[in-house]
């Protein structure tokens, strides 16, 4: 289990996969043999699996134990739900609650639910099948959801000529019953949510992606979602990740989180890099480098 500090503030990843997923020149068109060999010394075998010639990425929470309150920033993708066009998704069976118990949360533990985004991969716990409903999984949570992307989704789900449910049937599955059920704080722009944490728009990856900000005791640290998905990007900040709903938006807004974890020396905690799965960004000369373990 990885555990990191900040402050007084413990942090938690809490796995649901970490596995070799897609071919590097698939997800990114810009990659080559010459850029390969540059960094074949630290992609694999935590970023990169040689054997399969995959880039490995990891779908993971990330548990924020402040003393005062008990915190959990995405969750991932969940049980049972049929995904039959994504096949890294469809029907998990994963023991993420009994791997949230060991770090010790249980689901009604848990005072606050915070998710950067609204894609499948980040909300998926927020609910349970229960009694053939879609359930709060965390019975006790507020849940922090952004108001862009809530009004994005909505917009195309109440769209009647819609050619399929919205985000594979995650937002009605795992969005609108948090909502419906009166359990969302639905925030926008910059916006200060305790003592040690405050939101920041990082829009692109999706309309209303947001970065959350925690600083305890002088340290600081930046849970940064889907702003770049693989290390590679930190190096190649301009390259995007497939699926964004405004490409130069990623572009501008994995730049300025790039200059604040660099300027202001935050622990960075991504939502798919591999091991250590958390780190720092370091200036240089031409750009950026990850200090990753
Ligand atoms: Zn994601």
């Amino acid at each position: 289990m990885s555990v990191f500090s900040v402050g007084k503030v413990s942090i938690t990843r809490i796995e649901e996969t970490y596995l070799p997923v897609y071919r590097p020149g698939d997800i990114f068109p810009e990659y080559d043999d010459a850029i390969a060999a540059e960094h074949a010394h630290w992609m694999a075998p935590n970023h990169y699996d040689a054997g399969k010639g995959l880039i490995k990425l990891s779908v993971h929470s990330w548990l924020v134990q402040t003393g005062a309150k008990t915190i959990l920033i995405d969750c991932c993708c969940g049980n049972n739900k049929p995904r039959p066009t994504r096949p890294f998704w469809n029907m998990l069976n994963t023991p993420y609650l009994d791997r949230l118990a060991a770090a010790g949360a249980r689901p009604q533990d848990i005072d606050y639910v915070m998710c950067t985004h609204l894609h499948h991969d980040h909300v998926g716990w927020n609910t349970q099948l229960r009694d053939g409903r879609w359930a709060p999984t965390f019975p006790n949570a507020r849940y922090v959801i952004s108001e862009p992307d809530f009004e994005y989704y909505r917009k195309l789900d109440a769209d009647p000529d819609k050619a399929e449910p919205v985000e594979f049937g995650t937002f009605r599955e795992c969005v609108l019953p948090i909502v419906e059920g009166g359990r969302a704080d639905l925030v926008t722009g910059p916006h200060r949510l305790d003592e040690h944490l405050d939101i920041i728009p990082t829009p692109g990856h999706s309309a209303g992606h947001v970065v959350f900000r925690l600083e305890s005791g002088g340290e600081r640290a930046l849970f940064i979602g889907d702003v770049f998905h693989h290390l590679l990007q930190v190096y190649y900040p301009h390259w995007n990740f497939p699926k964004n709903s405004d490409a130069e938006k990623a572009r501008q807004s994995r730049r300025m989180v790039l200059e604040l974890a660099a300027s202001t020396g935050a622990l960075v905690l991504p939502g798919h890099v591999g091991a250590p799965f958390a780190g720092y960004i370091e200036a240089t000369e031409k750009g950026f480098r990850p200090r990753f373990g």
